[in-house]
């Protein structure tokens, strides 16, 4: 009897499950949106209700989890309602990380749960390529990353398909059923649809800038041209659709007058922006250090020293050359608006300056700055941390465990009988498989692990809050994973496995103690035969 009731009740389980989790999507969407709107009172009202409807279905579906997590959401957003409706930087700063971890829960790539729950949550990418058999393979490489895909052949069987269900996104050749049909059809669609999806064009051939024009019209968010990797649509892709993960815009505000940055502080905070004031110049390179900003506004005249000093001693540490500095003055004479700009200013701002401007200004130049710097940070071929920033987010990571008491764990992987790939298929190929065991890592670990490429066909990954065992499992069922992928290649066929080295962090280790010891493990792993995971002894 016991035995025929529990399936049934697993899949009542499951079923409820599912609701917590969609409701919990929900919550993190209007968390999203907020990020680029204005956070008035509207959009706060709108998160506030459908966080407590998170709440109702956690308490009623028993997920523990979610419980706690919406509790913890709808009491910042009751203290920010008694703050008067008036964000600040820790209020900011503690939701995000509610929301951080909301995103995370249940969405582990090799989690049981999602493997149960997501298939159903997610929305397919729409493909309609002028050539159809690069269509058939574009959507093959993506399924085999876990995606879902349909292609089409007609305007016709795209337009009943977006009737019926929006896709989370679409790749849209510009010249889909008909020179210059495709991008028609996105120019109709930009028109009808309300909802912005993520829409990225195609084009066989290099387009000239009219056609880029139109496309930016219609509402392309990415150009693609020649041939269509799926690893690099895939890597745009998650940029567009990822929700959750998301680091809010940090300030420093530098200027003598506490009132002056006070008010500053106000119109950023309730934007969203986290917030930082620095009334001592002489300070700033300690709290540069300590805070970590995106940008930096700084006054024009400071007793003890003047505002282009200050940029110029900023930019001589070269961690700090591409934060954008932006001159917030009432000095109004141009000329000596220019000379400032000279010494290592970004931009100028005059005092009285509208909320919106200011916002506006500060979210386009943190936005440029963080892609400028995601480009330096990382490996052109694979799209993951380069040698450099792999470490020192490595050591980051160790202070900030140390600091928290949380574990960490680091790993190292290598492809096993790398060389013998190269020899056989050639280095392209080589660089084939090097590229799609990045986006496996990508796709399989959590986003708030660091991946990075640490040299030829070797890989790094920290992984924050979590000990060498679990470290193990979540690895091991990686690597075997990867060894199932049939990479296409001539004259025939292949498969690639990899072998792993885990450290956890231990006393008071650093970065590069922790890195000998996953590379000794690694090691140990290659000496016992590879294909396997070990992990240091502790
Ligand atoms: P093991 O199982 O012991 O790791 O053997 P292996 O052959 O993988 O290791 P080895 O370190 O001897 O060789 C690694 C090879 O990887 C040598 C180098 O030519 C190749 N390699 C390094 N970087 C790249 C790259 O960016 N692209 C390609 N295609 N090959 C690379
Ligand atoms: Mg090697
Ligand atoms: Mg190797």
């Amino acid at each position: 009897m016991l035995e025929q009731a529990s399936p049934s009740r697993d899949r009542l389980k499951r079923h409820f499950a599912r609701r917590v989790i969609h409701q919990a999507r929900l919550t993190l969407e209007v968390w999203q949106r907020l990020q680029r709107g204005s956070w008035n009172a509207l959009e706060m009202g709108e998160l506030v209700e459908s966080n407590l409807l998170l709440l109702r279905y956690a308490e009623r579906f028993e997920q523990a989890e979610h419980r706690q997590l919406a509790q913890g959401i709808h009491a910042c957003l009751v203290a920010v309602a008694e703050n008067r409706g008036r964000l600040n930087s820790e209020l900011i700063a503690g939701l995000n990380l509610l929301m951080q971890r909301l995103s995370r829960t249940g969405l582990r790539h090799n989690d049981q749960l999602e493997e149960v729950l997501l298939p159903a949550l997610r929305k397919p990418i729409y493909v309609a390529l002028q050539d159809h058999q690069q269509a058939a393979r574009l959507c093959l490489q993506l399924q085999s990353y876990g995606l879902l895909t349909q292609a089409f052949d007609t305007i016709n069987g795209f337009r009943d398909a977006m009737a019926e269900r929006h896709p989370a996104a679409i790749v849209l050749d510009i010249n889909f059923a008909g020179s210059g049909c495709g991008l028609q059809l996105a120019e109709q669609l930009h028109k009808s649809t309300t909802g912005k999806l993520p829409l990225l064009f195609f084009s066989q051939q290099d387009a000239d800038t009219t056609t880029r024009l139109s496309a930016v019209r219609a509402g392309g968010q990415a150009f693609f041209i020649g041939s269509l990797e799926a690893s690099n649509l895939l890597e745009r892709i998650e940029q567009l659709t990822y929700i959750g993960h998301y680091e809010p815009y940090r300030v420093l505000v530098i200027d003598d007058s506490l009132a002056q940055a006070a008010f500053t502080e106000r119109m950023l905070n309730s934007a969203g922006i986290v917030t930082r004031i620095l009334t001592k110049p002489d300070q700033a390179m300690t709290v540069l250090a300590d805070f970590q900003p995106d940008l930096i506004i700084l006054d024009m005249y400071m007793p003890g020293c003047s505002g282009p000093e200050l940029a110029k001693v900023i930019r001589h540490n070269d961690r700090y050359v591409s934060v954008p500095i932006i001159y917030l003055s009432a000095e109004d004479d141009l000329d000596k608006q220019l000379e400032a700009m000279g010494e290592g200013g970004d931009d100028f701002l005059t005092k009285p300056i509208k909320q919106r401007h200011l916002v506006a200004t500060v979210r386009r130049r943190v936005a440029r700055a963080r892609r400028l710097h995601g480009l330096m940070v990382r490996d052109s071929l694979s799209g993951l941390y380069n040698h450099t920033h792999i470490l020192q987010l490595l050591e980051d990571a160790c202070l900030r465990a140390r600091r928290s008491a949380q574990p960490l764990s680091f790993a190292m992987l290598d492809i096993d009988f790398f060389k013998k790939v190269n020899d056989t298929y050639g280095h392209p190929m080589g660089d084939r498989v090097i590229k799609s065991l990045a986006l496996f890592l990508k796709q399989r670990l959590r986003k708030s692990d660091f991946i990075g490429r640490y040299g030829g066909e070797e890989f790094a990954v920290v992984l924050p809050d979590t000990d060498a065992p679990t470290a193990k499992k979540v690895i091991e069922d990686i690597r075997q994973r990867f060894a199932e992928i049939l990479h296409p290649a001539q004259p025939q066929d292949l498969f690639c496995t990899f072998s792993c080295g885990i450290a956890e962090l231990y006393a008071d280790d650093d970065g590069k103690a922790l890195s000998r010891k996953a590379d000794q493990a690694l090691y140990s792993a290659k000496q016992a035969g590879r294909n396997r995971t070990t992990v240091f002894p502790s």
